[in-house]
């Protein structure tokens, strides 16, 4: 039987009716019990050593279409619902989002999951099941607001275990249940997505939006990720989830060790333990005090054994975002690890004197990442440029003492999502000109550089981008009931809104469009500009750039001069599914953020893969996207990393590095631009205390040096726009982004990981 005929009579059998008689709804949850029936059928994925990837965030997505992917059944199970006048993408539409993650780091977790099980490696996740994960947002008077985001249903891809454990913060004691779900390799077997959840977990205690009783740990411990942590209740309440989330993890992982009979004594031959960023740190002194307390290991064998299962990935040079406890919280929230916490300082106090390394500072503050890097076995940078930062200037006192726990792991994407299943278009032509190889072996995309002057593959490229263009158009004509002209160029930067990201530089440009247009200076063909993101509540200057936005959309798109020939579009709740949509529409991907600050970035990876063509700043993985396809094929401005780091260093000194106000005032372009957040038109349309703080902020701050880059900013923009003139260059230029994109699976990463720190198999 064929896994549609198998649908086709399961739906049969549950709803005694005809398929072709089924609600989109009712295929879905047949569709869905057919996937776990089969995926229950294969092979968990063994091996002498596993890795376990513990990660506050795993943002999934939706995993039905990757799943009938990796099952091999998609093409089967699509073909046959059209056979019967269904779409497997309406039906799709039935399956929630889980929110598990917030960006790039928790993608990334996503992906790494995707990849270790199609390399055939054994490799789990560990993380917690957040019942409302973080915030659903919805724009009300053009200001985000947020609600909470209930995805698990009854009947849905996690499977609940009979595995509990107790977690003990100090005298309480909460029971820990762990939910699985499975995660398949692509035509390989499975591994796990460990997701711990408390027992006593009380969904009606959040009330309106997302507030909550912060204190009431054994009701609210899993509802949300990153819950406000602007004061004390919810900085101890992060903590919790922290230590829930590892100290479960840590039993977990004991043991499976102990059912295997391993000795744990030399348990880093059996297990590697990647932390990714500081969040889980917590699993190292836990670990250290569960082989102390329970299994008769000295202090000494604990922390040796300990640190050579633990690796820690660093994902920021952000200083606010590298987290530091107080002491004194900690004590609170789990006091039976403050004697292991204090050991391990004491270690390091005695051997090093450099207070820089210290693991709790003279304010009594624990820095979780120097915990890390002394306890850790590697210690990983994300982009070529970001671990030399780290090396150089971040961490480059911890470097000078450990030169050989450094390393690089440039992220990468996986081709399964991000281009089989969001873009069957140009896979299907893909496996027409190169054949199937690369989707395991990513390089093999290389192949397309032979078509690279045949008229009709690049006419082909640009086919297939219009198509999903006109699909976006529809889509977002449904969801923000605007109207998009698929004849303009798409522009789009889609991602968390941070200052460091630039958001508001792109704002800056588009006000300075609007005005040239009002004054008559046409662009050569209509302009679209699409933002996703979302703002963390606490963050109020980010809050401010949202606005700005969707003021900008309001008087542009409203204003009938100048809306035929540019758009702006803020879409609502940016997430994986809307990823999905947009960036296989995207002609110019937006990766502009001040050199040095964006780590590596993924989305520009995914930009790439589907034939846009950057326009950014030499950051994060940008600086390799831009040495494999060349200045020919993407646009590069602004300021290096050098110069902005040394920048930094100047105003620290207190000398003149980098003044906001001084390039304001210089520079009548500039100057016009930005009076206009507070001039007469936004005044009307918007808030005027959130546009006249965000004006300030950009005077008398500008901390991520917006004005720094703007000039050359409108000028390679410009020159971006008018690069798109020239179609079959233009085509030439998607190709070849397309076909240099396979570094950047994360089927390369993932070998990268395993070959230089997990060593599996
Ligand atoms: C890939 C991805 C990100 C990361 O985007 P960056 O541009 O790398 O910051 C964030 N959110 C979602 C939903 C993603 O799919």
């Amino acid at each position: 039987m064929t896994a549609f005929e198998q649908l086709a009579a399961l739906c049969e059998k549950t709803y005694k009716k005809p398929v072709k008689k089924c609600t989109n709804a009712e295929i879905y949850y047949a569709l869905l019990g057919l996937t776990k029936e089969l995926t229950a059928g294969k092979k968990a994925i063994t091996g002498k050593k596993k890795v376990y990837y513990i990660s506050a965030e795993f943002l999934i997505g939706k995993l039905m279409d990757s799943n009938l992917i990796n099952l091999g059944i998609y093409e089967d199970i699509k073909s046959g619902l059209q056979s019967i006048g269904k779409d497997l993408n309406k039906v799709e539409e039935v399956e929630p989002e889980p929110s598990l993650g917030n960006g790039g780091l928790g993608r990334l977790a996503a992906c790494f999951l995707d990849s270790i099980a199609s390399l055939n490696l054994p490799g789990d996740g560990i993380g917690l099941n957040y019942h409302f994960g973080l915030f659903k947002q919805v724009f009300k008077n053009k200001m985000q607001g947020a609600v909470k985001n209930d995805w698990i249903e009854d009947k849905s891809w996690l499977n609940k275990t009979s595995t509990v454990f107790t977690v003990q913060f100090g005298k309480t004691k909460v029971k820990s249940r762990l939910y699985d779900i499975d995660v398949l390799g692509y035509n390989k077997g499975v591994n796990k997505l460990h997701l711990f959840d408390i027992e006593s977990i009380d969904e009606s205690i959040v009330k309106k939006g997302i507030d909550f009783d912060k204190t009431d740990i054994k009701k609210n411990l899993t509802l949300f990720l990153y819950p406000d942590d602007s004061d004390e209740a919810g900085n101890l309440l992060r903590i919790y989830q922290q230590y829930f989330m590892v100290s479960s993890g840590a039993q977990l992982i004991i043991k499976e060790l102990k059912e295997q009979g391993k000795d744990l004594h030399k348990m880093n031959q059996f297990a590697a333990i990647q932390i990714n960023d500081t969040h889980p740190t917590m699993v190292i002194p836990e670990l250290i005090r569960i082989l102390t307390e329970q299994e008769g290991f000295s202090m000494d064998e604990a922390i040796k054994v300990v640190s050579k299962t633990c690796a820690y990935t660093n994902h920021t040079i952000l200083a606010e975002a590298l987290e530091k406890w107080p002491k004194a919280y900690l004590k609170k929230v789990v006091p039976q690890l403050i004697p292991i916490i204090e050991e391990l300082a004491a270690r390091v106090q005695k051997k090093y004197k450099d207070e820089r390394v210290w693991i709790i500072d003279k304010d009594e503050r624990v820095h979780m990442a120097h915990i890390d890097i002394h306890y850790g076995y590697s210690v990983n940078g994300v982009a070529a440029i970001h671990t030399e930062i780290l090396k150089q200037t971040e961490l480059a006192h911890f470097y000078n003492i450990y030169p050989k726990k450094f390393n690089n792991k440039t992220n990468g994407i996986t081709f399964r999502r991000w281009l089989l299943s969001c873009n069957p278009e140009l896979t299907a032509f893909l496996d027409e000109m190169i054949g199937e190889g690369y989707k395991t072996n990513a390089n093999e995309l290389e192949k397309l550089l032979a078509f690279k002057d045949d008229k009709k593959v690049l006419a082909k490229l640009e086919e297939i981008k219009k198509g999903k263009k006109l699909a976006l158009c529809e889509y977002v004509k449904k969801h923000e009931k605007v109207e998009l002209n698929p004849e303009s160029i798409f522009d789009i930067q889609i991602k968390r809104m941070h200052e460091y990201k630039r958001q508001q530089m792109n704002a800056l440009y588009i006000i300075h469009k609007y005005l040239e247009i009002k004054a008559g200076k046409k662009p050569e063909r209509p302009l679209t500009f699409i933002f996703g993101a979302k703002a963390a509540p606490a963050y109020i200057i980010a809050q401010d750039v949202i606005h700005l936005l969707l003021v900008m959309q309001d008087i542009v798109n409203n204003d009938p001069k100048v809306s035929p020939y540019m758009k702006v579009l803020f879409v609502e709740n940016y997430n994986v599914s809307y990823a999905e949509r947009l960036i296989p529409a995207c002609d110019i991907s937006e990766q502009i953020s001040l050199a040095s600050k964006e780590a590596s970035g993924t989305g520009n990876m995914k930009f790439m893969l589907n034939g846009a063509v950057t326009l950014g700043t030499d950051d994060g993985a940008n600086v390799e996207i831009h040495e494999l396809v060349g200045n020919d094929n993407i646009f590069i401005f602004g300021k290096d990393s050098d110069t902005v780091i040394k920048k930094y260093a100047m105003n620290a000194a207190g000398k003149k590095g980098y003044v906001s106000r001084e390039i304001y005032e210089k520079d009548a372009v500039i100057k016009e631009a930005v009076d206009f957040i507070v001039g007469k038109e936004t005044m009307k349309h918007g808030n005027k205390t959130s546009l006249t703080r965000l004006y300030n902020e950009l005077l008398n701050k500008d901390w991520f040096m917006t004005l720094l880059d703007l000039k050359e900013y409108i000028k390679v923009k410009d020159k971006t726009f008018a690069a798109y003139e020239k179609r079959t260059k233009w085509n030439k230029m998607m190709l070849a982004n397309i076909a240099k994109a396979g570094f950047f699976s994360s089927d390369r990463t993932i070998a990268e990981y395993n070959k230089d720190i997990w060593k599996l198999k």
